[in-house]
């Protein structure tokens, strides 16, 4: 099976309509593979291995993090 990967809609992402420009998805990501460089800043991607558990979906306010 194909192994998931995590990506960032950066058409849904509003840094700034997350508190304190902090990226909620980032935070919750114990694999480090979403990384916010600076607050207001919308997130990177980083190849590794994700864990597909969707923990990042649920974290953000604006549905912009899809798990595929
Ligand atoms: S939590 Fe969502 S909207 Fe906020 S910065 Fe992260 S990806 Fe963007
Ligand atoms: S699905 Fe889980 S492991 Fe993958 S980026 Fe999101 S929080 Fe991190």
């Amino acid at each position: 099976m194909p192994r998931k990967t995590v990506a960032v809609n950066y058409r849904a992402c509003e840094p700034e309509k997350c508190e304190d420009g902090i990226c909620l998805a980032a935070l919750v990501c114990e694999k480090n593979i979403l990384i916010q460089e600076a607050p207001y800043e919308m997130p990177d991607t980083k190849a590794s291995s994700c864990l597909s558990c969707a923990i990042c979906v649920q974290a953000c306010p604006q549905d912009a993090v899809l798990v595929m």
